[in-house]
């Protein structure tokens, strides 16, 4: 099967229960920000920008925990800015567990390997032997040194502090919007995509789930895209999500203001999109990506959909964002506010007319993907569809991954924060 039979299972029975119910509008997926710090300053990121003066504050874990309980949505992805600065991550984790929701941590993986050498270390009492295997096994491929190895052995710090355990109910889910060259530029760090690589190596010699979420500009290389699933596919990562992007307000003041550049030359049109995405459909089929087939045929410009945000509502410091996770016309106090307050018909592109001209060059997966799985423009033939994908066999690695074409070249010292090109420099720079 593409996903483990327990999760489509759980997000199959949701879905039906609020189609039967009759429910007009639900959440399938919370996007919940604790907080909006964050440790890069990504090229494109909105989050950073919009909340600038909110960077410091942050959700109780008690308003976490209870956004979950509120909007009742099966996934919690819990991103921000970086959510593992959140300093109460690992309970939150654990409670949203505890809800029994499927929960994706969405991180930039800088700090990813120490939240997994913590958990390490709280399970030496228990499990030395276990532990003293992994150490091997992680020294030996060169992602862990004698001191943070020395460092796991004495145990946790606060052995009452939970950590974030490998679970079948649970993903890393690693931002990486290409291979070095292009990721390093437009997260405007060098060496980022290479903390990626070793934490995923990390995180899959230690039994953790992973996933990739890849959004696509118009400097994006497809090609290098492609170079880039093979390798993952290779390390063993478990799904990607692929999308778009496209000029929010946010995202593209603080590109004409900070980095002096324009836009246009950044962000994809609708048309672009298109031309983009036109092998997303191969892809899909060869890679193992989260989404369905009818939002994949969508990117692909083969078919209309409308916009659905409300079933991926976000939740941060200020209340429930609307309309959606990039646009911002107001923050409303519950769910159920968000809902009813929104003039849900003001939104979206429908017939290839814009609702809202902000709207016009949008086809992202937290607008459009609901429509498709939830079947809400649903054709002849698309339940099947859905079905044989999702029930399918697991796209099995490629074999095709290679060290030497995904470390191309650093290149961007700080990215487009420098206003220099990237330039590959033709040597491999391995991981380990
Ligand atoms: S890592 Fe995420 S939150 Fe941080 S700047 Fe980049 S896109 Fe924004
Ligand atoms: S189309 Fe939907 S998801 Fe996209 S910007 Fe408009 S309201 Fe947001």
């Amino acid at each position: 099967m593409r996903f483990p039979l327990p999760l489509t299972a759980k997000i199959a029975a949701y879905v039906i229960g609020h189609k039967l119910r009759g429910t007009k509008k639900f959440a399938t997926v919370l996007q919940l920000e604790p907080l909006h710090t964050c440790n890069l300053t990504c090229t494109g990121c909105g989050r950073i920008r919009e909340y600038s003066t909110s960077l410091k504050d942050m959700m109780s874990l008690e308003d976490c925990l209870g956004a979950g309980n509120e909007c009742n949505a099966p996934m919690v992805s819990i991103c921000g800015g970086e959510p593992l600065i959140y300093p109460h991550i690992e309970a939150l984790v654990e409670g949203l567990l505890a809800q029994k929701r499927i929960v994706y941590i969405c991180t930039n993986a800088m700090f990813m390997r120490k939240k997994m050498r913590e958990w390490l270390a709280s399970q030496i009492a228990g499990r030395s032997e276990f532990v003293d295997q992994k150490i091997d096994e992680l020294m030996k491929a060169g992602l862990l040194s004698e001191k943070d190895a020395a460092e796991i052995r004495k145990g946790p710090k606060d052995a009452s502090k939970p950590a974030i355990a490998p679970s079948k109910w649970m993903y890393w889910n690693v931002h990486l919007d290409g291979v070095e060259r292009i990721h390093d530029l437009i997260v405007e760090r060098e060496g980022v995509f290479k903390e990626c690589i070793l934490a995923i190596k990390m995180a899959k010699i230690l039994g953790y789930q992973v996933a990739t979420n890849t959004t696509i500009y118009k400097e994006t290389d497809m090609q290098e895209v492609e170079q880039m699933f093979d390798y993952l596919s290779d390390l063993g990562v478990d799904g990607h999500t692929i999308s778009p992007g496209y000029e929010y307000d946010a995202a593209k003041k603080d590109m004409i203001k900070r980095l002096n550049l324009r836009p246009e030359d950044f962000f994809l049109t609708r048309s672009m999109t298109i031309r983009k995405f036109r092998k997303v459909e191969e892809w899909m089929n060869r890679y193992t990506f989260f989404g369905t087939p009818v939002y994949f045929e969508f990117l692909a410009g083969k078919r209309d959909l409308t916009c659905s945000a409300w079933a991926i509502p976000t939740r941060n410091i200020r209340g429930w964002k609307g309309p959606c996770y990039l646009m911002t016309d107001g923050h409303y106090s519950s769910y159920a506010e968000l809902l009813e307050k929104t003039e849900w018909d003001r939104y979206g592109v429908v017939n290839g007319v814009a609702r809202d001209g902000r709207c016009e060059n949008c086809m992202v997966h937290c607008g459009y993907e609901p429509t498709a799985s939830l079947g809400l423009q649903a054709q002849h033939g698309d339940t099947w569809k859905t079905i044989k994908f999702n029930f399918g066999p697991k796209p099995k690695p490629t074999g095709r991954g290679s060290e030497t074409i995904v470390f191309n070249g650093i290149s961007s010292g700080n990215g487009h924060i420098t206003g220099k090109s990237a330039q590959a420099n033709g040597t491999a720079a391995r991981a380990s």
